[in-house]
C-alpha cells in the first residue's frame, strides 16, 4: 500500500518575523534549509544568512 509522501520539516517565513507568505517543507533538514537559503537569497537579498537569523531559522523549523 503506498503511502503519500510526508514532508518531515516545514518552515514558515512569518514565524521569523518577516512579513512574507513563504513556508517550505522538506523531507531532511539539509533539503529545507538548502530551499530557505535559495528563498532568503531570491527574496530578501540575503546572500549569506548571518547566525543572529540563523538561530530564528532552526528555531522555527518545524519537525513532523
Ligand atoms: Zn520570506
Amino acid at each position: 500500500m503506498a503511502r503519500p509522501k510526508k514532508a518531515a520539516y516545514s518552515f514558515a517565513c512569518k514565524d521569523i518575523g518577516m512579513d512574507c507568505g513563504f513556508t517550505a517543507t522538506a523531507n531532511t533538514e539539509e533539503e529545507l534549509m538548502a530551499k530557505i537559503r535559495e528563498h532568503a537569497r531570491t527574496a530578501h537579498n540575503m546572500q549569506n544568512i548571518d547566525d543572529a537569523t540563523m538561530a530564528k531559522i532552526k528555531a522555527a523549523i518545524k519537525k513532523a
